[in-house]
């Protein structure tokens, strides 16, 4: 009748049970005596209560026997590691959230809801912002997690009439924010495109009143080009297959992806290989190549909650009308074909929908005036986005409130190719990791100093020394790379990367493929360059690094695209931009302002983390893939985590829930303890027979190094 049980009392660091219980997956308690059986079936729920915490095979056989019980969530101390089980599992319902809501962190089994839960009444109680980072590759469930949380939210806190809107708005964000900046990928029907910390703001009464959006590096390169196998942004497909009849008409569109090329350019030959590389076969679930069809999505289903959601988010039609004119747009843009001159100048041999760009009168050649072309398209569709997120942003705002942050960002990523946008996103793990190390071993430490315990210095990888190589002043990846975007004359790819060579090429965390001696070495190409990242060694190929970061638009397209009707087109270009002289700032260089500016928001408040692993790459449930997961705990950076979290005591409790719970284990603290809480705890701890090394007493909490102590402990409870 209990078909997951899970071992409350293991890692009840601070509810006394009246007695010894565990609680299966209905809620309904059980006896001790079925639980216990029950351990060895379905793991520990916290990794810290593991013997073997320094092995790998033992924390990820941990892993699978609760994903074979449907237990996806498991503990690393305050941390969630989430495996997805791509499939829908009956734990997400309003029993459950009430189930969660108001109850200590480890009474109730692991869960997303325990940590909302947890960030919220710390909020309250403490008066401290929260905020709750969510990470993991694509595919591995952050998405559908920053989404419960929200809706844990919604459902469990206090409403009043004019907070039904805000919550309606920060809701109805999720799928027009999914609609134009997710798109089907080989790894992900629905991925995110884009990286986003949103801020939830509520009142003194706890109600949530409103939010805002951050939002990180589109991948704007898909709206002109895509993979094998993977699609353009959602909303091309939705408008196409659920716009009206008269829409349509007003936009010129037909109601055919395959007659945008956008949407139906073949991927190149490097899409198809990272396929492989990731997927072990080569997945062919489309004969072009691309598939405007997917059979997980029903874009025009999806188009009547995406319409439904601008309209709750508060568009009014005209702005809607002239939103789906720029989408319409950049589809025409794409359909734009040149014809090449005598003179080596190209032409345009299309004429719909040319007006912008029938000013364009620079003598380009074929190829640079696709490539302008494309780069007018991502710049519409990437600014469009950008001016989206503000929109709603108008719509939640609320000042002065307290906040729980939700960041939903893309985990790292190594490819068998990869490029500058693998740079910027491994850069921002390594900051992330960063932040993560300097904020667990400051909790660490500021709990053992309130407690008055010594504090036994922990061995740990610091990145710093990466994220400086990334982005210091001068010298770092960013600034030199910066320094050859500016540089007139004979600046390449590969001059920036004969400038690594020569500026780092030295440091412990890069090699390229020169050796000191003048060598080179066979196993890198001669267009790389190898970062040691804290998760694992990362080629980077250069190719195409100068004019990502540069990101430049002809000045007359710009001038173009202010002097457009479209009044969301003039508010994304604006004319200030035109007379300001000076270089706009490197993609690279924005993303490094931006995370600067991330990594202080998060440091201001108070931390959770969500770690998202993907069980398997055919997105199956069920399927368990040993090294796709070793991979992921690995770049997760697990292992160090629990190493950290373990580094010194296991296990730790207040006096009074320690004594309560195990008092009947002792003469002299049966049936209860008249002195100082802190003595009966010694006495009983000494009457157990635990030796010195095995625990220390602080202030208000007993701490116990080894799990066996514990686990010895509650078996004594049973066998009493
Ligand atoms: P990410 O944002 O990490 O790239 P998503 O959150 O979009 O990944 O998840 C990918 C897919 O996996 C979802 O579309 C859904 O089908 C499935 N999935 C993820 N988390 C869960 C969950 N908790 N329960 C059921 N299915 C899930
Ligand atoms: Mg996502």
């Amino acid at each position: 009748p209990h078909q997951f049980i899970e071992l409350l009392p293991f890692a009840n660091h601070l509810l006394p049970l009246p007695s010894l219980q565990a609680v299966g997956s209905d809620g309904v308690r059980i006896s001790m005596e079925s639980a216990l059986t029950a351990r060895d079936r379905v793991g520990v729920q916290d990794f810290v209560l593991l013997e073997n915490h320094t092995s790998e095979a033992a924390f990820i056989e941990n892993l699978r026997k609760r994903f074979k019980e449907n237990l996806i969530y498991t503990y690393i101390g305050s941390v969630l590691v989430s495996v997805n089980p791509y499939k829908d599992l009956e734990i997400y319902t309003k029993n459950h959230m009430e189930r969660y809501r108001g109850v200590n962190f480890y009474e109730v089994s692991p869960h997303v809801y325990a940590v909302s839960d947890n960030s919220y009444r710390s909020m309250r109680t403490e008066h401290k912002d929260q905020c709750i980072l969510i990470s993991g590759e694509s595919g591995a469930g952050k998405t559908e997690a920053s989404k419960k949380i929200l809706q844990y939210y919604a459902v469990t806190c206090p409403a009043s009439d004019q907070v039904e809107t805000v919550k309606d708005r920060l809701l109805q964000s999720n799928p027009v924010l999914e609609a134009f900046g997710n798109a089907k990928t080989l790894r992900n029907d629905n991925s995110s495109r884009f990286g986003k910390y949103m801020d939830i703001q509520f009142d003194f009464k706890g109600a949530p009143v409103g939010g805002h959006i951050l939002n990180y590096l589109l991948e704007k390169s898909r709206v002109v080009h895509q993979n094998h196998g993977e699609r353009n942004f959602h909303i091309f497909y939705q408008l196409i297959e659920g716009g009206e009849e008269d829409l349509l008409r007003r936009l010129g569109l037909e109601r055919n992806p395959q007659q945008y090329q956008y949407l139906v350019k073949v991927g190149d030959t490097r899409a198809s290989l990272y396929g492989w590389v990731w997927n072990g076969t080569r997945q062919k679930s489309c004969n072009r190549g691309n598939c405007p069809k997917v059979s997980s999505i029903n874009d025009r289903s999806d188009w009547k909650v995406v319409r439904k959601a601008l309209s709750v988010i508060g568009f009014s039609e005209d702005e809607v009308e002239e939103l789906l004119n720029i989408i319409a747009s950049v589809l025409h843009l794409g359909n734009i074909q040149y014809g090449g001159e005598d003179s080596g100048n190209a032409y345009i041999t299309t004429d719909t929908q040319i007006k912008y760009l029938a000013r364009l009168k620079s003598p380009l050649n074929l190829e640079q005036a696709s490539s302008a072309r494309d780069a007018l398209s991502k710049a519409v569709y990437g600014r469009t986005f950008t001016w989206l997120v503000n929109k709603i942003n108008v719509s939640l705002t609320y000042k002065n409130a307290s906040v729980i942050g939700l960041l939903d960002i893309y985990g790292f990523e190594v490819f068998q190719h990869n490029s500058f946008e693998q740079f910027c996103i491994n850069y921002c793990n390594e900051k992330l990791q960063q932040l993560f190390i300097e904020l667990t071993l400051k909790s660490e430490q500021d709990e053992y100093e309130a407690e008055g315990i010594t504090w036994e210095p922990v061995q740990y990888f610091n990145n710093k020394i990466i994220c400086d190589l990334v982005e210091e002043k001068f010298k770092g990846i960013i600034s030199i790379l910066d320094e050859e975007c500016l540089r007139p004359g004979d600046a390449s790819d590969i001059t920036f990367l004969e400038k690594l060579e020569n500026t780092v090429g030295g440091h412990a965390h890069l090699t390229t493929h020169k050796l000191a001696d003048g060598k080179t070495r066979k196993v890198m190409g001669r267009e790389e360059f190898r970062l040691l990242h804290y998760a694992g060694e990362v080629n980077y190929n250069v190719n195409g690094f100068l004019d990502k970061n540069n990101d430049l638009l002809f000045r007359n397209l710009k001038e173009v695209m202010c002097m457009s009707d479209n009044k969301i087109l003039t508010q994304c270009f604006d004319r200030a931009e035109l007379k300001d002289s000076k270089r706009p700032e490197t993609a690279a260089t924005q993303f490094k302002t931006s995370l600067a500016k991330l990594m202080e928001i998060l440091m201001s408040k108070e931390p959770s983390y969500v770690r998202c692993i993907k069980p398997n790459d055919a997105k199956q449930a069920g399927r368990f893939d040993d090294v796709l997961i070793r991979h992921q705990v690995k770049y997760l950076g697990l292992m160090e985590n629990l190493r950290v979290r373990r580094a010194g005591f296991a296990y730790r409790r207040h006096y009074e829930t320690f004594l309560q719970r195990y008092k009947s284990l002792c003469p002299e603290t049966w049936p209860s303890w008249q002195g100082k809480l802190a003595d009966g705890v010694s006495t009983l701890v000494k009457h157990l027979g635990y030796k010195p090394e095995e625990y220390k007493l602080g202030r208000s909490k007993i701490f116990i190094r080894f799990p066996k102590t514990l686990f010895a402990t509650e078996d004594a409870l049973e066998t009493r």
